[in-house]
């Protein structure tokens, strides 16, 4: 939060040439606010979220902060102490779906978007007006740990805040703010991805997971459900592997699963796979049920993708029960299979991301997995919490062996969502 307000002062108030009286000086002196989102890691539910599944994705004790002043016209003006020497700028009029481009645009898009909700409730859009802000995060970017959302969602409490919208105070309100920061990332910043992430930074709970239900049609409030998961009570934690490997081919990869999905569903005469998922679910011998939905798919590719996303749900259904029994150190095995189907079926591994759950395991994790997208990011290991530093040192040592470049390590916590720090 204190290095925001460094930048947001560096950036703006001396951007102005100084105080010229007083009164500006105080102002200048005056310690803006600052608000905060973290970054999320997602346990298990991965590739589900577009086909109307289930994913269970905690707050990360990581977050991005941003200090915000709302200003008189509709002018944005941005600073990053990860972007350093550069101001963007925008007007908010200026904001349309390919209109803009650049890191602004996550930010710029959740003001555009939040104007277009009140717009639909037949409120004033003015209401959101333009703002200086300056930005600081300690989400590792493009790691797989959505700091495009922690980013967003910073954003949309600092606006539902300075415009007095209330929307932050309720889960419902949240929901709200989720779908803004989700419309800004897809419609503004241009990037097809699902609503996990969002979700997650607006409305996971520190000592819980957060069980999303993706159906389109769904109540917000009811979409989400808070699961206990309290790792320090149970002795254990949750390192995260940040594999510092390119997203290699990402985009398309990504588009092509969620085509190869919806065109599945299609064949099967369903909306989505998330139907599939609920039928077969309901038979007394699921994998029976689900290998003869399979042998109406047309290739090898189509059935294995779809068969991660069916058993994916299962998973996640499977691995809520024993948070809820109180077992949470029995979640391994489900972990494992998760990333084994990622990587046979659903093709979305990396050899990084292969290495590190291995040497994971070998080391004594619980259990480990790929989380995010794939095609690099980062790895979750479930581990004692005595054995973390073990778990570590032997992922850094088979990088190390594998000629990969270093990872990186943070522990993930589950932790507060979104809102306004000091
Ligand atoms: P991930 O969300 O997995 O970290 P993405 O590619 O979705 O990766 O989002 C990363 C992008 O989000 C960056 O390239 C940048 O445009 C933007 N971004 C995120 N955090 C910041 C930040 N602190 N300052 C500037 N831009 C940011
Ligand atoms: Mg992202």
């Amino acid at each position: 939060a204190a290095r925001a307000r460094a930048v947001f002062a560096a950036s703006f108030d001396e951007a102005a040439g100084g105080p010229a009286d007083a009164h500006e000086a105080r102002a200048g002196q005056e310690q803006v606010p600052v608000w905060a989102a973290p970054g999320r890691v997602n346990l298990i539910g991965e590739h589900t979220d577009y086909n109307a599944g289930l994913c269970l994705p905690i707050a990360l004790p990581h977050r991005t902060y941003v200090a915000l002043r709302p200003r008189p016209d509709s002018v944005v003006r941005l600073a990053s102490a990860q972007a350093p020497g550069e101001t963007w700028t925008t007007t908010l009029e200026d904001v349309a779906p390919g209109a803009i481009t650049g890191w602004g645009s996550y930010v710029a898009g959740v003001a555009w978007a939040l104007r277009e909700h009140l717009v639909a409730q037949g409120a004033d859009p003015s209401a959101i007006t333009g703002f200086d802000a300056a930005v600081d995060s300690s989400v590792p970017f493009g790691a797989g740990l959505s700091s495009s959302a922690a980013l967003e969602c910073a954003v949309a409490v600092a606006l539902d805040d300075v415009a007095g919208l209330g929307l932050r105070a309720t889960d419902a309100g949240r929901a709200v703010l989720a779908t803004a920061s989700v419309r800004a990332e897809n419609e503004i910043a241009g990037a097809p991805t699902g609503g996990m992430d969002q979700s997650a930074s607006l409305r996971a709970t520190a000592g819980h997971a957060l069980l999303l239900d993706c159906r389109p049609g769904l109540d917000p409030v009811e979409s989400a459900e808070q699961v206990p998961f309290d790792l320090d009570a149970a002795g254990l934690a949750l390192l995260v592997v940040d594999t510092r490997a390119e997203h290699r081919l990402v985009d398309g990869q990504y588009a092509a699963r969620r085509a190869t999905c919806e065109d599945a569903a299609r064949t099967l005469g369903l909306g989505s796979l998330r139907e599939l998922a609920d039928d077969v679910a309901a038979t007394g011998d699921p994998a029976g049920a689900l290998a003869v939905a399979l042998e109406k798919l047309p290739d090898d590719v189509a059935r294995r993708r779809v068969r991660h996303v069916v058993t994916e749900i299962g998973r996640v259904r499977d691995l809520v029960a024993l948070l809820r029994d109180g077992r949470p150190d029995a979640v391994g095995p489900l972990m494992n299979a998760s990333h084994a189907s990622l990587r046979d079926d659903y093709e979305v591994s990396s050899v990084e991301l292969d290495v590190a759950v291995d040497a994971a395991r070998v080391a004594g994790a619980l259990g480990a997995r790929m989380t995010g997208g794939g095609f690099g990011g980062s790895a979750i290991a479930l581990v004692r919490a005595d054995q973390v530093e073990a778990v570590a040192d032997a992922v850094r040592a088979a990088f190390e062996r594998e000629g990969l470049g270093a990872p990186g390590f943070l522990l993930a916590t589950p932790s507060a969502p979104a809102d306004r720090v000091v």
